[in-house]
């Protein structure tokens, strides 16, 4: 199954004809789950090989603009070029507490009726997720009773154990977030593809006098079977290991992470895509509005030993490679500066339209000594 990682927005605070606001699509098998949706996200997907119609779940890492401020134009793009729901699946929306209130309000006031199914899923953070001067009492959220939902969505709590909370579980993809620390409350997510059913190995199947048939289907789904002749015959005996499934994580802003779920859902990382707003010229700067600069992204790399760090959320200041005129910084500063921390392995960063492929995991066989 190919799956990929497409960047539409790759700016800091707002979008700009260099480098739009925050929004990353992971891709697989024709489903599309977009990942943040800052202004102008709707005109990336039109300039990108995507369609913002195959989007099946959204996630938010926070509710600062240049991460939000696109999605209701977005939703509402999609649902005059969508054909009517008569038996759509929801398109389910995660993000923090508020979130659904600010769809709902904003749907309600500009008279906005989406022709499909959604739903909002709300994470509610914990207090030490922002500094206490940020910390809002969102009295409003349970009290509003303005949905335009088809079914309510969920109240995600922290699950204190595991230090993370679980979106999506599925036969296909686990999806968790984990805490960060910003201005406001932010979160990052894991998608983490579930292990392959290894293949059946012929030879041994042979062996053991298996005879072909359904059989075959039921050991590859883990099922044990008894042959006629009353021999047991496990999965195990006959399939070769499990493919590992791919790993993708994905940090909203943050100057740094809250407790230890984030490293420990991130290790080991296929893609690693994490903010790096400033230089590390501009370390202090960058700490006090809550942002990484390339030294502490890939501190936290190193840290879940991550096979490919990707930057991105630059500020505006740095254009693209190939792109900058007189008086740009370099943004090639950034990618020295992260390369540094990691011993020189490459990291990248991250630039509009950007496609960058998960490979199918291969098994690695043990030596055998
Ligand atoms: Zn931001
Ligand atoms: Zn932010």
């Amino acid at each position: 199954m190919a799956m990929d990682v497409t960047f539409l927005g790759t700016g800091a605070a707002y979008p700009s004809p260099t480098r739009g606001a925050s929004a990353t699509v992971v891709r697989f098998e024709g489903e599309s789950w977009l990942f943040d949706c800052g202004e102008g996200t709707q005109t990336q997907f039109m300039k990108s090989h995507l369609k913002a119609g195959r989007i099946a779940k959204i996630f938010i890492t926070h509710l600062h603009g240049d991460h939000v401020f696109g999605l209701p134009g977005l939703l509402c793009t999609i649902s005059l070029q969508s054909s009517p729901a008569t038996n759509k699946l929801p398109v389910e929306i995660y993000g923090p507490l508020g979130l659904r209130s600010f769809l709902c309000r904003i749907l309600e006031l500009s008279h906005s009726q989406l022709a499909f199914p959604w739903v909002v899923h709300e994470l509610v953070p914990t207090p030490d997720q922002c500094p206490a001067e940020e910390r809002k009492e969102l009295s409003f959220v349970d009290g509003d009773k303005v949905s335009s939902e088809e079914a309510p969505g969920k109240t995600l709590r922290l699950d204190p154990l595991e230090d993370s909370y679980t979106l999506v579980d599925n036969s296909q993809f686990v999806v968790k977030a984990f805490r960060l620390f910003h201005r406001i409350p932010s979160f990052g997510f894991l998608v983490e593809e579930k292990p392959r059913p290894g293949k059946l190995n012929a030879q041994k199947l042979k062996e053991l006098g298996v005879p072909p048939g359904p059989i075959y289907g039921r050991l590859k789904d883990g099922a044990t079977v008894v042959l006629e002749n009353g021999t047991t015959i496990f999965p195990s005996d006959v399939t070769e290991e499990p493919l590992p499934g791919r790993k993708v994580c994905i940090l909203g802003d943050c100057s740094g992470i809250v407790g230890d779920g984030a490293a420990a859902l991130c290790y080991g990382a296929d893609l690693l895509v994490h903010e790096a707003t400033l230089d590390d010229a501009q370390a202090d700067k960058a700490k006090e509005h809550g942002h990484s600069t390339p030294q502490v992204a890939a501190e936290f790399a190193k840290l879940c030993k991550a096979k490919k760090l990707v930057l991105s959320h630059f500020s505006q200041r740095y254009k693209p490679a190939g792109q900058t005129g007189e008086g740009d910084v370099d943004v090639m500063e950034l990618k020295r500066q992260a390369e540094r921390v990691l011993g020189g392995q490459e990291v990248v960063l991250a630039e509009d339209f950007m496609t960058i492929d998960i490979p199918m995991k291969k098994v690695t066989i043990a030596s055998p000594n």
